[in-house]
């Protein structure tokens, strides 16, 4: 036996490497295992290169279309490979950090793959280090559409994010957060895009009528979007892939599939650990993350809910808390907000209004445009929409909806709020600091009861 920890965490995206950080601070020995990369797939190849070259479009986009605003940029144009640089130096940095609180927090770091043994301890190479506890959270991988492999011109998310060239015509299968972040990056950068969903709306989650302002955006992002069309008849070239989709067929550069992930289980000897998986291939865990070994808990994209980032690390706290036998409570998988950093940003928690009803809720809603709001005119963020979805009968707030270019930041007051056990009564009555457009919150929840002031 190599050495024993406390607890071995295998994988160090955001719910391995906050779970480390947390089991160490509460006085335990523990290690991580990363046969990568510091931070995971979300700092190293999805949320954050993602979110570094939405800036960079964000920024274009602007200067090429600020006239009116007084800015007037000639020359605005795309850098390719300083864009690329700054998208690698920027997960490079923020995976050094992380590196850097394993050790400041004396956390143990083993570079390799990690697996279970029988006996529930964990097996790196030829070493095996004896466990307390162990954490899986090795994440998730992309999934091609049926029939389609990956390959130099169809793409998973991660070679959309970091192509080498700027396409001419790029297509999106999958209309989810990854495929509309995409979608509109590559519009704002200049791009034709074709944006295709097998169901009836883009960003199928989401409430309608925030969909319907991205959807209009949309539009003027270079994006043609397509809905109840599966894509079919996959055919790749060496410069170009044809396909399918419905009724129609187009030729693209490149096509990226931004659709399905599945859990990450495959080296991990889990069957052997006596580790359970759900039907659709998740791993098996009660509301701490425990599996059906008792010495062995899974977290993040590994396990049902939402695959998210802040959802993985909050598990991850959660699970070595209650392996440290320290009090906790479960993730409120209700609270866990969805963010979507396309332009304009999409964000909600808890139930649209058509999922509130088919609940069997008495709904009523509250719904402010954010232009209503002084500041969004300053800010030149008119378009997007505050929606409230509450109970009549107490004023629960059941879901809470923003579609606006801070709309993933603003969503953070609404799961406070929600968590807080705060009706929109309560919200309608919170003071907001003007002008900003957090003022249309609590002017959404006031057009509940109809007495917002600039409705
Ligand atoms: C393009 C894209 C954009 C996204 N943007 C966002 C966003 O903006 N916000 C958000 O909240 N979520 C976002 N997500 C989702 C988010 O990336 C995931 O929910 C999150 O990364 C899950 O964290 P995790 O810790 O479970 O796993 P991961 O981040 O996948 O990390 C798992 C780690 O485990 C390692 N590993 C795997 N197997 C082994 C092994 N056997 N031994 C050792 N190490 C191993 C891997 O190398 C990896 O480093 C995005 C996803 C994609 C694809």
């Amino acid at each position: 036996m190599a050495d024993s920890f406390d607890v071995i965490v295998i994988g160090g995206g955001p719910g391995g490497y906050v779970a480390a950080i947390r089991s160490a601070q509460l006085g335990r020995k523990t290690a991580v295992v990363e046969r990568d990369k510091p931070g995971g797939r979300c700092l190293n190849y999805a949320c954050i290169p993602a979110k570094t070259v939405l800036h960079t479009a964000e920024l274009y986009d602007q200067a090429r279309n600020s006239a009116e605003l007084g800015l007037v940029v000639n020359d605005a144009s795309i850098d390719w490979d300083a864009l690329g640089k700054r998208r690698a130096s920027v997960s490079d940095s923020l995976s050094g950090g992380v590196k850097m609180l394993w050790d400041k927090n004396k956390v143990t770091t083993i570079e390799g793959a990690g697996s279970l043994t029988s006996d529930g301890n964990v097996k790196v190479g030829d070493e095996v280090y004896e466990a307390g506890t162990v954490v899986l959270a090795t994440g998730s991988v992309s999934l091609p559409i049926p029939g389609v492999e990956f390959g130099d011109r169809v793409l998973d998310t991660w070679g959309a994010w970091s192509l080498p060239e700027q396409p001419k015509k790029i297509a999106v299968v999958g209309a989810g957060a990854s495929g509309c972040e995409i979608a509109s990056a590559y519009g704002r950068l200049g791009t034709e895009v074709l944006l295709i969903e097998m169901l009836d709306q883009i960003l199928p989650a989401e409430d309608k009528d925030i969909v319907r302002v991205v959807e209009r955006a949309f539009k003027k992002q270079n994006i043609a979007t397509s809905t109840g069309t599966p894509v079919e008849n996959v055919e790749a070239g060496d410069s170009s892939v044809k396909f399918t989709y419905g009724d129609s067929s187009a030729e693209v550069d490149y096509l990226c599939v931004a659709g399905g992930r599945a859990p990450d289980v495959e080296a991990l000897g889990l069957s052997e650990a006596g580790v359970e998986l759900e039907e659709n291939g998740k791993v098996k865990v009660d509301e701490y993350g425990r599996t059906s070994n008792p010495k062995v808990y899974a977290i993040g994209d590994l396990v049902n809910a939402k695959a998210l980032a802040h959802k993985a690390s909050e598990e991850g706290v959660v699970a070595v808390e209650h392996a440290s036998g320290t009090p906790t409570h479960p993730v409120d998988q209700k609270l866990v907000a969805g963010a979507t950093f396309c332009q304009p940003q999409v964000a909600s928690v808890g139930l649209t209004e058509a999922a509130a009803k088919e609940a069997g809720y008495d709904v009523k809603v509250g719904k402010l445009k954010l232009g209503a709001v002084g500041g969004a005119t300053v800010y030149d963020d008119r378009d997007g929409l505050v929606k409230l979805v509450v109970d009549s009968k107490y004023g629960e707030i059941l879901g809470a909806h923003i579609v606006g270019n801070r709309a993933c930041d603003m969503i953070a007051e609404l799961v406070a709020t929600m968590a807080l056990e705060g009706g929109y009564q309560e919200l309608a009555r919170i003071v907001h600091p003007h002008p900003t457009i957090s003022e249309a919150i609590f002017e959404a929840a006031r057009t509940v009861d109809g007495w917002a002031t600039h409705a």
